[in-house]
Protein backbone atom coordinates (compact mmCIF):
# COMPACT_ATOMS: atom_id res chain seq x y z
CA UNK A 1 0.00 0.00 0.00
CA UNK A 2 1.14 3.39 -0.98
CA UNK A 3 1.31 6.59 0.06
CA UNK A 4 -0.20 8.91 -2.90
CA UNK A 5 -1.02 12.18 -1.77
CA UNK A 6 -1.19 14.35 1.04
CA UNK A 7 -4.97 14.67 2.41
CA UNK A 8 -4.69 16.26 5.36
CA UNK A 9 -2.16 17.26 8.19
CA UNK A 10 -2.92 17.93 11.56
CA UNK A 11 -0.95 18.71 14.93
CA UNK A 12 -0.12 14.98 15.33
CA UNK A 13 -0.62 13.39 12.11
CA UNK A 14 -0.36 13.53 8.47
CA UNK A 15 -2.97 11.66 6.54
CA UNK A 16 -2.50 10.09 3.28
CA UNK A 17 -4.76 9.00 -0.10
CA UNK A 18 -3.89 5.43 -1.08
CA UNK A 19 -3.97 3.93 -4.49
CA UNK A 20 -7.47 2.20 -2.61
CA UNK A 21 -9.84 4.41 -2.23
CA UNK A 22 -11.39 3.25 1.11
CA UNK A 23 -8.12 3.09 2.69
CA UNK A 24 -5.98 6.04 4.15
CA UNK A 25 -2.46 5.69 5.68
CA UNK A 26 -1.57 7.83 8.68
CA UNK A 27 1.44 9.12 9.67
CA UNK A 28 2.17 9.73 13.24
CA UNK A 29 4.84 12.53 13.44
CA UNK A 30 7.13 13.60 16.61
CA UNK A 31 5.67 16.89 17.18
CA UNK A 32 3.81 18.05 20.06
CA UNK A 33 1.18 20.42 20.65
CA UNK A 34 -0.74 21.23 23.61
CA UNK A 35 -3.46 24.72 24.58
CA UNK A 36 -4.35 24.51 20.85
CA UNK A 37 -0.93 24.24 19.90
CA UNK A 38 -0.13 27.34 21.68
CA UNK A 39 2.57 25.48 23.19
CA UNK A 40 5.01 23.19 20.50
CA UNK A 41 7.58 21.16 20.60
CA UNK A 42 9.16 18.46 18.73
CA UNK A 43 10.66 14.97 20.47
CA UNK A 44 12.10 12.60 18.38
CA UNK A 45 10.69 8.97 19.01
CA UNK A 46 7.28 10.67 19.62
CA UNK A 47 5.68 9.26 16.56
CA UNK A 48 6.86 5.67 16.37
CA UNK A 49 5.36 5.37 20.27
CA UNK A 50 1.87 7.03 20.03
CA UNK A 51 1.71 5.01 16.46
CA UNK A 52 2.27 1.66 18.14
CA UNK A 53 0.11 2.30 21.38
CA UNK A 54 -2.77 4.04 18.99
CA UNK A 55 -2.30 0.49 17.06
CA UNK A 56 -2.67 -1.65 20.16
CA UNK A 57 -5.50 -0.19 21.53
CA UNK A 58 -7.31 -0.34 18.53
CA UNK A 59 -6.53 -3.70 18.00
CA UNK A 60 -7.89 -4.77 21.53
CA UNK A 61 -10.97 -2.55 21.25
CA UNK A 62 -11.70 -4.65 17.66
CA UNK A 63 -11.08 -7.77 19.36
CA UNK A 64 -14.12 -6.88 22.01
CA UNK A 65 -16.14 -6.32 18.65
CA UNK A 66 -15.79 -1.86 18.79
CA UNK A 67 -16.14 -0.83 15.42
CA UNK A 68 -12.29 0.87 14.82
CA UNK A 69 -10.88 2.72 11.69
CA UNK A 70 -7.50 0.58 12.34
CA UNK A 71 -6.78 -1.84 9.92
CA UNK A 72 -3.08 -2.80 9.98
CA UNK A 73 0.02 -1.42 11.29
CA UNK A 74 2.59 -0.68 8.61
CA UNK A 75 5.65 0.16 10.48
CA UNK A 76 6.89 2.29 13.68
CA UNK A 77 5.47 5.39 12.30
CA UNK A 78 2.80 4.34 9.92
CA UNK A 79 -0.74 2.09 10.12
CA UNK A 80 -3.29 1.77 7.41
CA UNK A 81 -6.94 3.03 8.06
CA UNK A 82 -10.38 3.11 6.92
CA UNK A 83 -11.39 6.33 5.28
CA UNK A 84 -14.28 7.41 6.75
CA UNK A 85 -16.33 10.82 6.90
CA UNK A 86 -15.38 12.38 10.64
CA UNK A 87 -17.83 13.31 12.50
CA UNK A 88 -17.31 16.94 13.69
CA UNK A 89 -17.59 16.19 17.61
CA UNK A 90 -14.67 15.27 20.09
CA UNK A 91 -16.23 13.07 22.75
CA UNK A 92 -14.21 13.09 26.06
CA UNK A 93 -15.38 9.72 28.60
CA UNK A 94 -14.04 10.57 32.33
CA UNK A 95 -13.64 8.57 35.42
CA UNK A 96 -11.67 10.74 37.23
CA UNK A 97 -11.99 14.74 37.36
CA UNK A 98 -9.36 16.71 36.32
CA UNK A 99 -8.11 18.93 33.37
CA UNK A 100 -10.95 21.47 32.10
CA UNK A 101 -13.92 19.95 34.15
CA UNK A 102 -11.96 21.14 37.62
CA UNK A 103 -11.29 24.79 35.16
CA UNK A 104 -14.26 24.64 34.23
CA UNK A 105 -16.46 23.84 36.97
CA UNK A 106 -14.55 24.59 40.19
CA UNK A 107 -14.33 20.99 41.33
CA UNK A 108 -11.52 19.58 43.33
CA UNK A 109 -9.47 17.55 40.99
CA UNK A 110 -9.36 13.37 41.91
CA UNK A 111 -12.88 12.47 42.28
CA UNK A 112 -14.10 9.50 41.09
CA UNK A 113 -16.35 10.09 38.12
CA UNK A 114 -19.14 7.24 38.96
CA UNK A 115 -21.40 6.89 36.39
CA UNK A 116 -18.14 8.08 34.15
CA UNK A 117 -19.21 11.45 32.34
CA UNK A 118 -19.52 12.00 28.52
CA UNK A 119 -19.27 14.84 27.00
CA UNK A 120 -19.24 16.09 23.49
CA UNK A 121 -16.73 19.06 21.67
CA UNK A 122 -17.22 20.62 18.82
CA UNK A 123 -14.30 19.75 16.61
CA UNK A 124 -12.94 23.16 15.65
CA UNK A 125 -9.32 24.73 16.28
CA UNK A 126 -10.76 28.76 15.76
CA UNK A 127 -12.74 28.52 19.01
CA UNK A 128 -10.92 26.23 20.75
CA UNK A 129 -13.23 22.72 20.59
CA UNK A 130 -15.83 24.42 22.87
CA UNK A 131 -17.73 21.99 24.69
CA UNK A 132 -21.82 21.07 23.40
CA UNK A 133 -24.82 20.13 24.70
CA UNK A 134 -26.73 17.61 22.80
CA UNK A 135 -29.61 20.45 22.04
CA UNK A 136 -26.59 22.26 20.64
CA UNK A 137 -25.46 19.05 18.12
CA UNK A 138 -29.08 18.78 17.67
CA UNK A 139 -30.05 22.04 16.64
CA UNK A 140 -27.28 23.11 14.63
CA UNK A 141 -26.57 19.43 12.65
CA UNK A 142 -23.72 18.77 13.93
CA UNK A 143 -24.78 14.64 13.98
CA UNK A 144 -28.08 13.15 14.47
CA UNK A 145 -29.98 11.77 17.32
CA UNK A 146 -29.05 8.33 16.73
CA UNK A 147 -25.35 9.30 15.45
CA UNK A 148 -25.05 10.66 19.27
CA UNK A 149 -26.66 7.98 21.26
CA UNK A 150 -24.37 5.47 19.34
CA UNK A 151 -21.14 7.60 19.65
CA UNK A 152 -22.03 7.64 23.68
CA UNK A 153 -22.78 3.66 23.83
CA UNK A 154 -19.41 3.08 21.80
CA UNK A 155 -17.22 5.73 24.12
CA UNK A 156 -18.50 3.73 27.51
CA UNK A 157 -17.97 0.89 25.95
CA UNK A 158 -14.65 1.77 24.87
CA UNK A 159 -14.05 3.14 28.48
CA UNK A 160 -15.09 -0.39 30.01
CA UNK A 161 -12.86 -2.25 27.78
CA UNK A 162 -9.69 0.19 28.41
CA UNK A 163 -10.08 0.87 32.10
CA UNK A 164 -10.29 -3.26 32.38
CA UNK A 165 -7.39 -3.80 30.15
CA UNK A 166 -5.56 -0.51 31.88
CA UNK A 167 -5.97 -1.91 35.25
CA UNK A 168 -4.11 -5.02 35.13
CA UNK A 169 -0.94 -2.93 33.87
CA UNK A 170 -1.21 -0.74 36.97
CA UNK A 171 -2.89 2.05 34.76
CA UNK A 172 -5.94 4.26 35.84
CA UNK A 173 -7.66 5.34 33.15
CA UNK A 174 -8.31 9.24 33.92
CA UNK A 175 -9.77 10.11 31.03
CA UNK A 176 -9.87 9.85 27.38
CA UNK A 177 -10.88 11.45 23.97
CA UNK A 178 -12.54 10.05 20.99
CA UNK A 179 -13.26 10.45 17.85
CA UNK A 180 -15.63 8.92 15.07
CA UNK A 181 -16.52 8.37 11.30
CA UNK A 182 -18.38 6.96 8.96
CA UNK A 183 -18.48 5.17 6.31
CA UNK A 184 -20.54 5.31 2.87
CA UNK A 185 -23.36 3.21 4.36
CA UNK A 186 -23.92 5.50 7.43
CA UNK A 187 -21.84 2.61 9.62
CA UNK A 188 -19.96 4.44 12.79
CA UNK A 189 -16.47 3.40 13.66
CA UNK A 190 -13.97 4.70 16.69
CA UNK A 191 -11.43 6.48 14.59
CA UNK A 192 -8.48 8.40 14.80
CA UNK A 193 -6.26 8.06 17.72
CA UNK A 194 -5.95 6.40 21.32
CA UNK A 195 -2.67 7.58 22.74
CA UNK A 196 -0.50 9.25 25.65
CA UNK A 197 -1.49 12.59 23.37
CA UNK A 198 -5.53 12.14 23.97
CA UNK A 199 -5.95 10.17 27.40
CA UNK A 200 -4.64 10.44 30.79
CA UNK A 201 -2.99 7.45 32.26
CA UNK A 202 -2.13 7.62 36.15
CA UNK A 203 -0.04 5.17 37.77
CA UNK A 204 -1.91 3.34 39.71
CA UNK A 205 0.39 3.31 43.11
CA UNK A 206 2.37 6.42 42.68
CA UNK A 207 -0.32 8.23 40.78
CA UNK A 208 2.90 9.61 38.45
CA UNK A 209 1.27 11.33 35.33
CA UNK A 210 2.48 9.12 32.34
CA UNK A 211 0.73 11.17 29.44
CA UNK A 212 0.51 14.51 27.70
CA UNK A 213 0.05 15.67 31.36
CA UNK A 214 3.77 15.82 31.50
CA UNK A 215 4.28 17.98 28.49
CA UNK A 216 1.26 20.23 29.30
CA UNK A 217 2.55 20.93 33.20
CA UNK A 218 5.78 20.70 31.86
CA UNK A 219 6.81 18.14 34.35
CA UNK A 220 10.08 16.82 32.12
CA UNK A 221 10.24 12.99 30.71
CA UNK A 222 7.35 13.08 28.22
CA UNK A 223 8.59 10.21 26.15
CA UNK A 224 9.94 8.17 29.04
CA UNK A 225 6.19 8.16 30.69
CA UNK A 226 5.23 6.81 26.97
CA UNK A 227 7.98 4.59 26.41
CA UNK A 228 6.18 3.00 30.11
CA UNK A 229 2.86 2.97 28.90
CA UNK A 230 4.24 1.11 25.50
CA UNK A 231 6.38 -0.93 28.12
CA UNK A 232 3.35 -2.18 30.01
CA UNK A 233 0.90 -2.91 27.14
CA UNK A 234 3.51 -4.27 24.34
CA UNK A 235 2.52 -7.86 25.23
CA UNK A 236 -1.04 -7.27 25.31
CA UNK A 237 -2.43 -10.28 23.28
CA UNK A 238 -0.71 -12.31 25.76
CA UNK A 239 -1.44 -11.00 28.76
CA UNK A 240 -5.31 -10.69 27.86
CA UNK A 241 -5.55 -14.17 26.87
CA UNK A 242 -9.10 -15.70 28.70
CA UNK A 243 -10.61 -18.43 29.21
CA UNK A 244 -13.81 -19.12 26.92
CA UNK A 245 -16.48 -21.79 26.98
CA UNK A 246 -18.08 -23.24 24.15
CA UNK A 247 -21.05 -24.92 24.15
CA UNK A 248 -21.58 -26.80 20.39
CA UNK A 249 -24.64 -28.52 19.08
CA UNK A 250 -24.49 -30.99 16.62
CA UNK A 251 -27.44 -32.15 14.98
CA UNK A 252 -28.19 -34.34 12.04
CA UNK A 253 -29.28 -32.30 8.72
CA UNK A 254 -33.16 -32.31 7.85
CA UNK A 255 -33.78 -35.76 5.80
CA UNK A 256 -31.12 -37.39 7.46
CA UNK A 257 -32.79 -40.71 8.84
CA UNK A 258 -31.82 -40.65 12.14
CA UNK A 259 -32.25 -44.05 13.87
CA UNK A 260 -31.75 -42.84 17.30
CA UNK A 261 -34.76 -40.28 17.08
CA UNK A 262 -37.10 -42.43 15.97
CA UNK A 263 -35.83 -45.26 18.91
CA UNK A 264 -36.93 -42.71 21.42
CA UNK A 265 -39.98 -41.53 19.83
CA UNK A 266 -41.62 -44.91 19.90
CA UNK A 267 -40.21 -45.65 23.77
CA UNK A 268 -42.06 -42.23 23.83
CA UNK A 269 -45.39 -43.35 22.87
CA UNK A 270 -45.21 -46.65 24.62
CA UNK A 271 -44.95 -44.46 27.75
CA UNK A 272 -48.13 -42.82 26.54
CA UNK A 273 -46.67 -39.52 25.17
CA UNK A 274 -48.58 -39.80 22.10
CA UNK A 275 -48.74 -35.79 21.56
CA UNK A 276 -44.65 -36.25 20.67
CA UNK A 277 -44.81 -35.46 16.36
CA UNK A 278 -41.16 -35.88 16.02
CA UNK A 279 -37.30 -36.68 17.84
CA UNK A 280 -34.21 -35.90 16.88
CA UNK A 281 -31.38 -36.77 18.49
CA UNK A 282 -28.00 -34.54 18.87
CA UNK A 283 -25.01 -34.20 20.69
CA UNK A 284 -23.62 -31.91 23.08
CA UNK A 285 -19.83 -31.05 23.56
CA UNK A 286 -18.96 -28.23 26.06
CA UNK A 287 -15.20 -27.26 25.10
CA UNK A 288 -13.24 -24.79 27.69
CA UNK A 289 -9.95 -22.78 26.09
CA UNK A 290 -7.92 -19.77 26.62
CA UNK A 291 -7.86 -17.02 23.46
CA UNK A 292 -7.11 -13.61 22.64
CA UNK A 293 -10.53 -12.63 22.52
CA UNK A 294 -14.11 -13.84 21.50
CA UNK A 295 -13.32 -13.84 17.91
CA UNK A 296 -10.17 -16.08 18.00
CA UNK A 297 -12.08 -18.49 19.90
CA UNK A 298 -14.97 -18.43 17.65
CA UNK A 299 -12.79 -18.84 15.26
CA UNK A 300 -10.92 -22.12 16.54
CA UNK A 301 -14.20 -23.44 17.79
CA UNK A 302 -14.94 -23.52 13.64
CA UNK A 303 -12.22 -25.34 12.85
CA UNK A 304 -12.44 -27.88 15.52
CA UNK A 305 -16.03 -28.66 14.55
CA UNK A 306 -14.91 -28.86 10.57
CA UNK A 307 -11.92 -31.06 11.64
CA UNK A 308 -13.34 -33.34 13.56
CA UNK A 309 -16.64 -32.69 15.80
CA UNK A 310 -18.80 -32.81 12.79
CA UNK A 311 -19.60 -35.14 10.16
CA UNK A 312 -20.53 -32.05 7.27
CA UNK A 313 -22.00 -35.07 4.97
CA UNK A 314 -24.78 -35.61 7.34
CA UNK A 315 -24.30 -33.36 10.20
CA UNK A 316 -25.10 -29.59 10.86
CA UNK A 317 -23.76 -27.41 13.92
CA UNK A 318 -24.23 -24.38 16.08
CA UNK A 319 -22.20 -23.24 19.21
CA UNK A 320 -22.52 -20.10 21.93
CA UNK A 321 -19.55 -18.93 23.20
CA UNK A 322 -19.07 -17.29 26.55
CA UNK A 323 -16.02 -15.76 28.53
CA UNK A 324 -15.63 -17.40 31.73
O1 LIG B 1 -8.48 19.07 28.60
P1 LIG B 1 -9.57 18.12 29.03
O2 LIG B 1 -9.56 17.86 30.51
O3 LIG B 1 -10.92 18.52 28.52
O4 LIG B 1 -9.21 16.74 28.32
C1 LIG B 1 -9.94 15.57 28.54
C2 LIG B 1 -9.25 14.41 27.81
O5 LIG B 1 -9.39 14.58 26.40
C3 LIG B 1 -7.75 14.33 28.05
O6 LIG B 1 -7.37 12.97 28.10
C4 LIG B 1 -7.13 15.00 26.84
O7 LIG B 1 -5.87 14.48 26.55
C5 LIG B 1 -8.14 14.67 25.75
N1 LIG B 1 -8.27 15.72 24.73
C6 LIG B 1 -7.74 15.50 23.46
N2 LIG B 1 -7.88 16.46 22.48
C7 LIG B 1 -8.53 17.60 22.73
C8 LIG B 1 -9.07 17.83 24.00
C9 LIG B 1 -8.93 16.88 24.99
O8 LIG B 1 -7.17 14.45 23.20
N3 LIG B 1 -8.66 18.48 21.76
Amino acid sequence: MNKIKLIYEGKAKKVYETDDSTLAIFEYKDSLTAFNAQKKDTMQGKGRLTNLISATFLKLLQDKGIPTHFVKLLDDNHQLVKRLKIIPLEVVVRNTSTGSLCKRLGVEEGLDLVPPLVEFYLKNDELGDPLVTEDHIRAFGFASKPQVEKMKELSLKVNEILHKFLSKKGIKLVDFKLEFGMDDEGNIFVADEISPDTCRFWDMTSKERLDKDRFRKDLGNVLEAYEEIWRRIADWEKSCSAEYRANILVYLKEGVLDTQGKAVLSSLYSLGYDEVKNVRVGKYIKITLTSPSQEDAASRIKEMCEDLLVNDLIEEYSFELEEI
